[in-house]
């Protein structure tokens, strides 16, 4: 059987969902492609829930913008549609003075990207507001936030619905290839159907590589390659030592083994940066249910050492394994980070097809920027 729709997102993830409601409340056809049974189980419900301020991301690049556009829309989004968020603001901490001019190179980059309310703070006043946290000096991110993530899908979800979105779960997008009027989309799961399209948002997160090669007609020169760096957490048993979340200087990959809180107050240290091998494209979708999310326990030893820089108080025997989720990183392990990549027809040729890569941080903040974005590239 094969039906028709105005558009097509695939994914209900934070983004694809963001990218269903902007469509549908501009006066879209819009139907919503997931290949699970309920919305965020990927890798949106499987992240820090950080509000991020825009601080690490070079000048112009798209996740600078996307980010510091997206913090602002979603902090008006948040306050206008009731999603519980706090603006609580960040510590990012030299724990030793030769660490003071790497903070100063972020300050530089975060004002380079217009966020400049960053704010010095070392000796008493540190110490008083953090009494222990041990850092020579760190800088305050007032626009910093913590959010409930699904609190927030639920609310793009709604929306969507509300203006004539539909969510169709269990339904895998297996292939497509290209036709005169659009793309046309085969879909997997207990009723298999195609799907003849105007307009495809590819916005399957760890699986959009997959998606856009499977997709007959578009040129591979233009489908980057995917790496995958999961991120482990370890929770704290017992009261969080900090009223807000505190970031090391960054690793490779990665923003360092921070400290961060979520609404209810419970503290969670992590993500580190774990690359996993090439994850498999199976027939029978068992590639999206089967990832192995489990945390290695024996990975906490380095947890205890990295806090240890800055929280020496952490006690023996205090930290838990939690979750973890994976990174769709378009760079590999010895190359240097890539932005995100967010292709339309201007970029590759195809009418009506947009292709979301490695949207990995700050995806989440940046949700509503992405999905303003999108909308231009169809415009
Ligand atoms: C460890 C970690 C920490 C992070 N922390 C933060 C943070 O604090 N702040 C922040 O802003 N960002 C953070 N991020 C980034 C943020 O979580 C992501 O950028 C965002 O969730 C990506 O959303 P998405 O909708 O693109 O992808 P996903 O949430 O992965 O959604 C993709 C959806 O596509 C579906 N899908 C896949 N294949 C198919 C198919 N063939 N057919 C149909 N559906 C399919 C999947 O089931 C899934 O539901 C973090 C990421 C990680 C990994």
């Amino acid at each position: 059987m094969t039906e028709s729709i105005d558009c097509a997102v695939i994914g209900a993830g934070v983004v694809g969902l963001a990218i269903a409601r902007a469509l549908a409340t501009t006066g879209h056809d819009v139907i919503v492609l997931e290949a699970t049974d309920a919305i965020g189980t990927g890798t949106s419900s499987r992240n820090s829930e950080v509000i991020h301020a825009g601080i690490y991301y070079p000048k112009n690049s798209l996740k600078a913008l996307m980010c510091v556009r997206g913090k602002q829309l979603l902090y008006e989004y948040c306050e206008s549609r009731g999603v519980e968020h706090r603006r609580i603001g960040k510590l990012l901490v030299a724990t030793t003075d030769d660490q003071i001019s790497a903070l100063e190179k972020l300050r530089d980059s975060a004002a380079a990207n217009g966020v400049t309310d960053l704010k010095w703070i070392e000796g008493a006043a540190l110490k008083k507001l953090e009494p222990e946290l041990r850092a020579v000096g760190a800088f305050l991110s007032p626009s910093t936030g913590i959010i409930d993530s699904h609190g927030l899908m639920l609310a793009y979800q709604g929306e969507a619905e509300d203006a004539g979105a539909m969510i169709a779960f269990n339904s895998p997008v297996r292939k497509g290839h290209i036709e005169k009027d659009g793309i046309v989309l085969s879909i997997g799961g207990e009723e298999p159907m195609t799907l003849s399209c105007r307009t495809v948002i590819n916005s399957a997160g760890l699986y959009a590589q997959f998606i856009a090669a499977s997709i007959e007609g578009l040129d591979r020169q233009h489908i980057p390659p995917c790496h995958f760096a999961k991120g482990n957490y370890f929770t704290l048993s017992g009261r969080a030592p900090f009223s807000r979340p505190i970031y090391p200087i960054p690793e490779a990959a990665g923003l360092g083994i921070h400290l961060t809180l979520d609404l209810g107050g419970q503290a969670k240290f992590g993500p580190d940066v774990e690359w996993l091998a090439d994850l498999p494209w199976l027939e029978d979708d068992s590639h999206i249910t089967g990832i192995d999310y489990t945390v290695d326990p024996a990975r906490g030893e380095r947890f205890y050492a990295a806090i240890r820089t800055y929280w020496p108080g952490l006690p023996d025997n205090s930290l838990l394994p939690g979750y973890a989720g994976i990174r769709p990183k378009i760079q590999a392990p010895d190359e240097a980070a890539k932005d995100y990549m967010i292709q339309g027809p201007n970029e590759h040729g195809i009418n009506g097809l947009v292709n979301l890569f490695g949207i990995e941080s700050p995806g989440l903040t940046s949700s509503l920027a992405i999905a303003e974005e999108v909308l231009k590239k169809l415009a």
